[in-house]
């Protein structure tokens, strides 16, 4: 396997996030000792040494990005997550349950030259139970002679075993090949592409706002409404509108452009309109006044927007009425009453005069991109290695928790998964969303994290 050892997201160093399509996960289990790094290592084609000899961090970098004929994928040595106290057969059989949970495809590793254990058994149990499909490799097989021992593991039950030797290599470019076939060509959980048709932008904000001059504006002066967009049936309550050379698609502006009333009781009915908008959209635009304090109503609808989860554009219209005193004091309400959205991009404008307003439409694909954006996991876990090495988590009744591996079970918005020893205190987690978004981005998107404890 020569054309092997390929370096992590080949071209596309820092910004690679953006532009490396998703890789499916194989996640590698079995006993300790059975030679799983060993495989591992052989399967990256290098001679990388998986084995971190840094106290607490001892192998939490478990995530390799993997490329064979042409093909990317992400294996996930979870070695590193080897016994605690539940016991040998408990914690392995909790680490297949982990890599079902998270992977694409699972492989176990059995020692060819001790044969089926009791705990292979047990994990073996487990993974039939998989709606993903499962590997089984037979390591240790350095010669000829051990050929007939591996033809006793097919009663684990799991498909053929593969004979390999992960210390002489062979066998490996048979498994690759069968790893490749079972994989996915793309990850579970993946959306997809950005799918067909314009995206769906929701124009919103409390009444006077200058909501439907905005929509005025841009549909008027931008080259006006476009009616037929291949391959797109568009809600009479929606408006195609073109931006900066793009077709957008604004949800929900029938009521806009009438200028609904807005006589008592008509306010519940305007956050319920509000509200579908939002849900309807990938982007929220949410307009503010910026002539005016930012009031609670803006802050409620900017509430909303992160609540369901949609990517978020501040406007600050009528700018053409700001004055110096006016932006001074807007700066101290931006930093008392925004500083939970600070990832979202803020422009300044004016539906009056146009000012700016070519400018929306750029920070709209910022913060789609973000919205879109995958981090592969072998990336993943290298940052979260480091970040842990450097600030590990507050120690919780006298114990430290570990965390183990991070994922990224989600795209719109990005969501992560934490697989941790133990509970993770509210401080920690916003210090590692804090470190994720410096690293990685998200300008734009709302992100979420949530972390689950394996006892
Ligand atoms: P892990 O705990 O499952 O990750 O196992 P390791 O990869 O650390 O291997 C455990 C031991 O088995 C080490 O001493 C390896 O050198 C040895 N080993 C691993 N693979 C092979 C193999 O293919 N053939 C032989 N003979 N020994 C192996
Ligand atoms: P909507 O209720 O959010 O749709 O707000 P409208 O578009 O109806 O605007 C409310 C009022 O604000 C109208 O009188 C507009 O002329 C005015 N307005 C809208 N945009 C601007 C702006 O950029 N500058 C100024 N000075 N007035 C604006």
């Amino acid at each position: 396997p020569d054309e092997f050892g390929a370096p992590d997201s080949p071209g596309t160093p820092d910004e690679g996030t953006e532009a490396a399509p998703p890789a499916p996960v194989l996640a590698v289990v079995g006993r300790p000792n059975v030679g799983k790094s060993t495989l591992v290592n052989r399967l990256l084609g290098r001679r990388e040494a998986v084995v971190q000899d840094i106290p607490g961090v001892t192998r939490d970098r478990v995530a390799y990005d993997a490329l064979w004929n042409g093909r990317r994928f992400t294996l996930v040595d979870t070695g590193g997550w080897e016994p605690d106290a539940t016991g040998l057969q408990a914690a392995v059989a909790a680490q297949a349950d982990l890599a079902m949970q998270t992977a694409d495809a699972v492989l176990l590793v059995v020692d060819a030259s001790v044969g089926a254990t009791a705990t292979d058994e047990a994990v073996a149990r487990v993974l039939r139970r998989s709606d993903r499909p499962v590997l089984l490799a037979a390591t240790k097989v350095d010669d000829d002679r051990l050929i007939s021992d591996t033809a006793a593991l097919w009663r684990l039950g799991l498909g053929e075993p593969h004979p390999v030797s992960g210390l002489h290599g062979r066998g490996s470019g048979d498994l690759l090949d069968a790893i490749l076939e079972a994989l996915p060509e793309t990850p579970r959980d993946d959306f997809g592409a950005t799918g067909t048709g314009p995206r769906r932008v929701a124009l919103v904000g409390k009444p006077n706002v200058g909501k439907s001059s905005l929509l005025n504006r841009v549909s008027g002066e931008l080259r006006s409404v476009v009616h037929d967009v291949a391959g797109t049936t568009v809600d009479p309550v929606d408006s195609l509108v073109e931006l900066d050379g793009e077709v957008w698609r604004f949800v929900d502006t029938a009521g806009l452009r009438k200028r609904v009333q807005t006589a008592s009781g008509m306010e519940y009915y305007a956050s319920l309109r509000t509200r579908a908008a939002i849900e309807a959209a990938e982007v929220a635009v949410v307009l503010i006044d910026a002539s005016e304090p930012i009031a609670e109503q803006d802050q409620r609808v900017i509430s909303m927007v992160e609540e369901a989860g949609r990517a978020l554009v501040l406007v600050f219209n009528k700018w053409d009425l700001v004055d110096e005193d006016r932006r001074h004091a807007m700066k101290r309400e931006l930093e008392r009453d925004l500083v939970r959205v600070q990832w979202a991009e803020r422009v300044n404008v004016s539906a009056l005069t146009g000012r700016a307003v070519a400018k929306i439409a750029p920070v709209l694909r910022t913060a789609l991109a973000s919205w879109d954006k995958r981090i592969p996991t072998g990336r993943l876990n290298g940052w979260l290695s480091d970040v842990i090495a450097a600030t590990p988590p507050p120690v919780r009744g006298g114990k430290q928790p570990k965390v183990l591996f991070a994922t990224q079970a989600q795209t719109r918005p990005p969501t992560f998964v934490l697989f941790s020893t133990g509970f993770l205190e509210a401080g920690y987690r916003r210090f590692l969303e804090r470190r994720l978004r410096e690293e990685f981005g998200f300008t734009g998107s709302p992100v979420r994290i949530s972390v689950r404890v394996r006892e």
